[in-house]
């Protein structure tokens, strides 16, 4: 089974009613590669709105939620809310919830288990800091990161792994074709050992970390990378650039 090439908006903690406005019109008006899967990741205030307006075939995620359905747990979203909204993903262990929120790689695991117990897919993050790649510890650190995700995971057609290297976000510093191919077949490589043969030829494995027009295309013709979780350049309208990185 080929893998479907897949690119993923996260928003994060950006966007207004105004903003999303301006980015349908300007999905509406693009002509957008059919074959790739699209999922777009708002704020959970928006998702709702988002669901109600924006092309069918596009999928909705989360950008975060909690390991229970329901209860005090103030200032969360479930996996429950998410379907109940139309969500079909959410990203779990960006490293924005890694380094700002504390969130753990058990944190991480119980929660890849919930939302895979209630039939939301996941977009699973992993990624090194910069020290930790000088330090030659890249492969140790994503693979740590890999194992606690993947010990709660049976059906790995419900998983998308997003390598996104912590110095590359945010920051306009990509990583080269060849260090994220390096990385990527490595991920791989661990699959085939760790689970099987099969899950590693069909696991997606997409990349992320400033992502954007101008350097989508060498990204997207390496071997292993599966496709994009973009930031920053998902706010603007030629997201659809990238989206079309394949064409
Ligand atoms: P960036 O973010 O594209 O703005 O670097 C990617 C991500 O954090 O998912």
């Amino acid at each position: 089974m080929g893998r479907r090439f897949f690119v993923g908006g996260n928003w994060k903690l950006n966007g207004s009613r105004a903003s999303i406005q301006e980015l349908l019109e300007a999905w509406g008006k693009a002509d957008l590669d059919k074959s790739v899967e699209v999922v777009i990741s708002p704020p959970a205030v928006y998702a709702d709105f988002l669901r109600a307006n924006m092309p069918a075939e596009f999928g909705l995620a989360l950008q975060n939620v909690y390991k229970e359905g329901s209860g005090a747990f103030t200032g969360e979203n479930s996996a429950d809310m998410a379907l109940d909204v139309g969500a079909d993903w959410v990203i779990l262990g960006h490293s924005e919830r890694r380094s700002i929120f504390g969130e753990s790689n058990e944190l991480i695991g119980e929660k890849t288990a919930y939302c895979l117990g209630k039939g939301i897919k996941v977009i699973a993050c992993v990624g090194e800091q910069l020290e930790e790649r000088e330090a030659g510890n890249t492969q140790a650190v994503v693979e740590t990161q890999l194992k606690a995700i993947a010990a709660k995971v049976s059906d790995w057609s419900k998983v998308v792994i997003a390598y996104e290297p912590v110095w590359a976000i945010g920051t306009g510093k990509t990583a080269s074709p060849e260090q994220a191919q390096e990385v990527h077949a490595s991920i791989r490589a661990w699959l085939s050992k760790e689970v099987s043969a099969t899950v590693a030829a069909e696991t997606r494995i997409i990349y992320g970390g400033s992502v954007k027009p101008s350097n989508c295309a060498e990204l997207g013709k390496q071997e292993d990378i599966d496709g994009f979780l973009v930031g920053g350049a998902s706010l603007k309208p030629d997201f659809t650039t990238i989206i079309n990185a394949q064409k």
